[in-house]
């Protein structure tokens, strides 16, 4: 079915983080999160809990343990 890259383990780390640089962590999808958003509300979903576009995608939860950013990618399926 799905070929996530991140939902397979085949990758576990991605682009730096725009604030500092480090390696982002990959989280889980944002499904499995969507009944514990408030662990996330240092960051503001109102403009994404509509879901970035996911016709194509698998959106992760992304974040940078060094400044605390999180972010949502959208991973590419193939
Ligand atoms: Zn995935
Ligand atoms: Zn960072």
């Amino acid at each position: 079915m799905a070929m996530c890259p991140a939902c397979n383990g085949l990758i576990s780390s991605m682009r730096a983080c725009d604030g500092c640089g480090q390696s982002l962590k990959i989280y889980g999808r944002i499904y499995d999160y969507q009944d514990d958003y408030s662990a996330y509300e240092e960051y503001d979903l109102t403009n994404e809990t509509k879901s970035p576009t996911q016709e194509n995608g698998c959106p992760h939860y992304v974040g940078c343990e060094a400044c605390k950013s999180s972010y949502i990618y959208i991973f590419m399926e193939s």
